[in-house]
């Protein structure tokens, strides 16, 4: 089934309250910002047994809207913290990409 961009929240999992500015995850996605796009158009939440399975593909996603947004550095999404539990560690790309951006800038 095809991955695609949560419409509900545009990707990024979470909504902010305009009235309290708290913010909750969405639930179209479950906080994930994506979801299964079936044969029928019909979007589906993606379930938590299969994020490990999808971590890959959804951090490519990921990567790319943020590079559409224009930046990188955002906080976490909730099914980053999930998915990194008992994998590959707890490293997050993003700060990664970043420090070496800034030792970059150092140098020059
Ligand atoms: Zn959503």
């Amino acid at each position: 089934m095809e991955i695609v961009r949560c419409v509900s929240c545009d990707g990024f999992g979470w909504y902010e309250d305009d009235f309290t500015g708290e913010s909750s995850d969405c639930d179209w996605c479950a906080g994930i910002g994506y979801v299964y796009r079936d044969a029928n158009g019909i979007d589906h939440k993606i379930p938590e047994r299969d994020w490990a399975r999808l971590a890959d593909q959804l951090e490519a996603l990921e990567q790319e809207r943020m590079r559409e947004m224009g930046y990188q550095g955002e906080a976490k999404k909730p099914w980053e913290q999930h998915i990194r539990e008992g994998t590959q560690g707890g490293q997050n790309p993003y700060e990664k990409g970043r420090d070496e951006k800034t030792d970059t800038s150092q140098n020059d």
